[in-house]
């Protein structure tokens, strides 16, 4: 999230826009422009060298009107209420229009968790729970990994929760590691999310995905699986990547004109999405400047790297031929940039939308931890198939019907079906 923009503000300013197309009742509109709850706190760790420090760390639950909420922790230095209120909000949203019976929450820390050793990041997870665990739960709030949080911090998480209720509760948070209650297909299920997607815009714009391009933004875990599916699903050609390179702080585009060979890239990929480039090299890749994805002569272009990367600047390196934006990241395109592909005809995938994959995996974690039955992974992938499909089906006749954009229409969908289970609640 770029700090320098209030991110709350934000995402209240595009909730307004559409309930300005909805005409929502004024108290309505109080209700969903702020969240239910909020929870503010501060964490005494004691660090390796016998000091105590205490973190400030947050949980907001924006609202549950269909289900617990559910959403990540994030453990970022320049955390900050309104981020999380921001990611909460959007949670909502994502969940809605997924639909699947969850609501919107979200969780944070103000650390920066490199400058953590491992005993420390534990004392610092099982501190967060000891603060919140009254307020979340299986029907309650479900946590999940986010920036700077990992699957093993999930784990502690959960085993602190069981300690201080009692009982084995896996279903508290998602994300675990598999083996440790989590789901199999979690790590593939938003890459494959977004090429669910694109296979379903294709079918709309009558594309033959098998006669079609792509260029991404990052390879860390959206992109590789997105590069994935794209070459092995929908029998298209990826011909460039790209990533941040840490040592050399600029990012590069790795590129092939034939199409890139993804599994052989993952390969060569650390955990943090970063490409060997000399190997890249010597099996006959190009290394270009990290811009360069945006240029590309391809049909579709996937941003799954960070936010704000197409914008006013970048729109206009965007070759004519591209006719689907499918946003991996969240919020990787800009107000202007946005209206700029609306009015050139770019079919757009808006990100909570296109990059749900991850919360419906999540989400099936949880069944399955409830079931304490769990599913192979076809069964997962094919389920999670399944409610793509239905969520963008859901999009695009409100996309058609109304004659707004995708994302006004993701928007729409969303905050109807809240307002829908708030109204059969007796909420409002
Ligand atoms: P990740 O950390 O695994 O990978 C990020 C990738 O982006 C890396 O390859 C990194 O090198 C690259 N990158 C960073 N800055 C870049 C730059 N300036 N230019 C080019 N590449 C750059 O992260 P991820 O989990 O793949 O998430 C990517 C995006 O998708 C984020 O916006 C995230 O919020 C969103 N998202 C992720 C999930 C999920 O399940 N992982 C779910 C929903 C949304």
């Amino acid at each position: 999230m770029n700090t320098s923009t209030n991110a709350f503000e934000m995402a209240q300013q595009q909730f307004d826009h559409v309930a300005d197309q909805l005409n929502l009742d004024p108290q309505v509109r109080e209700y969903l422009r702020w969240p239910l709850r909020e929870f503010s706190f501060r964490i005494p760790v004691r660090m390796d060298n016998g000091d105590i420090h205490i973190f400030n760390g947050f949980r907001v639950q924006h609202n549950d009107a269909i289900g617990p909420c559910k959403g990540g922790i994030r453990f970022h230095p320049s955390e900050t209420i309104d981020t999380v209120r921001a990611l909460a909000t959007w949670m909502t949203w994502k969940c809605a229009v997924a639909n699947i019976p969850l609501g919107g929450g979200k969780g944070g820390v103000i650390v920066d968790p490199a400058t953590l050793t491992n005993s420390e990041k534990e004392r610092l997870c099982r501190g967060y729970i000891k603060q919140i665990w009254r307020e979340i739960g299986p029907r309650r709030d479900v946590p999940a990994p986010d920036v700077g949080t990992t699957p093993q911090m999930m784990g502690w998480m959960m085993d602190e929760y069981a300690t201080l209720t009692g009982e084995y509760t896996p279903g508290v948070i998602t994300g675990k590691p598999v083996g440790g209650g989590g789901s199999l297909g979690r790590t593939e299920a938003t890459g494959f999310g977004v090429i669910f997607n694109i296979r379903e815009a294709m079918k709309k714009l009558k594309v033959d995905s098998s006669k079609t391009s792509a260029a991404i933004q990052g390879f860390g875990n959206v992109a590789q699986y997105a590069a994935i599916g794209f070459t092995e699903m929908l029998k298209g050609k990826v011909i460039a990547v790209s990533y941040w390179d840490r040592n050399d702080r600029v990012s590069y585009t790795v590129s092939r004109e034939k199409g890139i060979d993804a599994r052989f890239l993952q390969s060569i990929t650390d955990q943090y999405g970063a490409i060997d480039k000399e190997k890249a090299k010597a099996a006959g890749y190009e290394i270009e400047d990290g811009t360069s994805w945006i240029a590309k002569d391809v049909d579709v272009l996937i941003p799954a790297a960070i936010e704000g990367q197409i914008n006013a600047e970048t729109v206009e390196m965007i070759s004519d031929q591209v006719r689907i934006i499918a946003e991996g990241a969240n919020g990787p395109t800009t107000l202007e940039a946005d209206q700029e592909l609306i009015k050139r005809g770019v079919f757009m995938v808006p990100d909570f939308l296109c990059n749900a994959g991850g919360v419906t995996v999540s989400y099936f974690e949880s069944v399955q931890n409830d079931m304490n039955y769990y599913w192979s992974k076809d069964e997962v992938l094919t389920r999670l198939d399944e409610k793509m499909t239905n969520a963008f089906a859901s999009v695009y006749e409100m996309y058609e019907k109304e004659n707004i954009s995708m994302r006004d229409a993701a928007y729409m969908v969303a905050i109807n079906r809240v307002i829908k289970a708030m109204q059969l609640r007796g909420w409002i």
